[in-house]
């Protein structure tokens, strides 16, 4: 079944970790591969989407489909790279399974960076980077970004304060009050910070609030659980921001 390149939105939409170009023929990675060949039985002469999460999506024309590679040839491209806001969401890992729907709906959501923050209450110790990023990079590609938000490895929260960029608002979720997000929420950089399920000690609070760019912000009177806040916050953030956000550079 060979379609035209016009309903390329019924493709299939892949991340390839390789530059793409017009004209150029790529030999997919084995999971990619596996998956057109195997899962979505695609044949040669098939279209699908590709993007490298750099250089925009690309519409692609299987030459090849082999059991062990696939080989597409670059055309034309379908997305210019898009421009996200540069918002990071800093999160107190939590368990397992409301991380990974974590991670999924902050990609969703236009999320430019994820940092994993260890704060004393942080029960999770060890975490699976490569499932998480396993788990953005799928919600890239069902939603149709052409940029990867950032996942770094976790950092603790002393040294993320220590380090933290000037001029980036940091807007800290106080299930004890605070301000409004709608109303503290200002465009710019920006960033939200979540804590663990058991919250933050009073130490941290008074740390996190002693930051020149922080804002002690509000979710609202009742207690949520750290993924709904997280996923609740960047909702709101990117409601009342994303139009004029400048483009994220923090690369
Ligand atoms: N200390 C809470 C549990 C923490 S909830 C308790 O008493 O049970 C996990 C995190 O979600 C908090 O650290 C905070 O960052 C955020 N959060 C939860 N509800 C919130 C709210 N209403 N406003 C702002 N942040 C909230």
């Amino acid at each position: 079944m060979s379609e035209s390149p016009a309903d390329l939105s019924t493709t299939p939409r892949l991340y390839v970790a390789m530059p793409l170009a017009p004209g150029a023929a790529v030999v997919l990675p084995v999971p990619q591969s596996h998956y057109l060949a195997q899962v979505m039985r695609r044949q040669a002469g098939d279209m699908v989407r590709l993007f490298d999460g750099v250089n925009g999506e690309f519409a692609a024309r299987l030459q090849s489909v082999g059991r062990k590679a696939v080989v597409a040839v670059i055309e034309a491209q379908s997305a210019p790279q898009e421009s996200v806001p540069d918002l990071w969401l800093c999160f107190a890992p939590i368990k397992r399974g409301r991380i990974d729907w974590l991670v999924e709906k902050a990609c969703e959501l236009g999320v430019a960076k994820l940092v994993p923050v260890i704060t004393r209450r942080t029960i999770v110790d060890r975490l699976n980077l490569e499932r998480l990023q396993a788990h953005v990079i799928e919600a890239a590609e069902q939603c149709g970004r052409t940029a990867l938000p950032e996942l770094v490895a976790p950092v603790p929260l002393a040294a993320l304060l220590a380090g933290w960029p000037a001029g980036r608002q940091l807007l800290f979720a106080d299930e004890s009050g605070g301000e409004s997000l709608a109303r503290a929420a200002r465009p710019g950089p920006a960033a939200l910070l979540i804590g663990p399920e058991g919250g933050f000690m009073a130490e941290e609070a008074r740390a996190i609030g002693a930051m020149a760019e922080s804002v002690r912000i509000s979710l609202g009177p009742r207690i949520l659980r750290a993924d709904t806040a997280a996923i609740a916050a960047v909702s709101v953030w990117q409601a009342i921001c994303e139009i004029s956000q400048p483009v994220a550079t923090n690369r």
